[in-house]
């Protein structure tokens, strides 16, 4: 299977502005944000999008989550708030077959989404 984009950045193969990483999962900059913070945290293991989840994949999920507030005070927005955006298919423009977590911040986010 060929290689996510995200692989690559993780491989630094290509550039990525990195928050946090650790052995399973890494946070960096999104490369067209939409809001003054707007990390993409990812499983650096590849799974196919929310959709492609599986029973497997439930401990680095776990952790994944459990790191957020953490990577959050890293962006510097735990405090001021944030929101957490899982994109699944087409309707909601997931491009990346890779599972992130959108985590957006740094100015008010309305609700509901538009
Ligand atoms: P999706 O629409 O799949 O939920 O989000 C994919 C995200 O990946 C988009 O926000 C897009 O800007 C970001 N993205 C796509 N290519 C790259 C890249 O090469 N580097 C980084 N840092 N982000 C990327």
């Amino acid at each position: 299977m060929s290689q996510t984009i995200f692989e690559r950045i993780i491989a630094r193969e290509i550039p990525g502005k990195f928050v946090y990483e650790d052995d399973l999962i890494a946070a960096f900059h999104d490369i067209k944000p939409t809001a003054p913070v707007h990390l993409l945290v990812v499983p650096k293991r590849p799974i196919a999008g929310i959709a492609g989840a599986t029973a497997d994949d439930q401990a680095v999920l776990g952790h994944l989550l459990a790191k957020i507030p953490e990577i959050a005070r890293l962006a510097g927005v735990a405090e001021s708030g944030y929101r957490l955006i899982i994109n699944s298919g087409r309707a909601a423009g997931e491009e990346v077959i890779h599972l992130h977590v959108h985590l957006l911040g740094g100015r008010p986010l309305g609700w509901p989404p538009g």
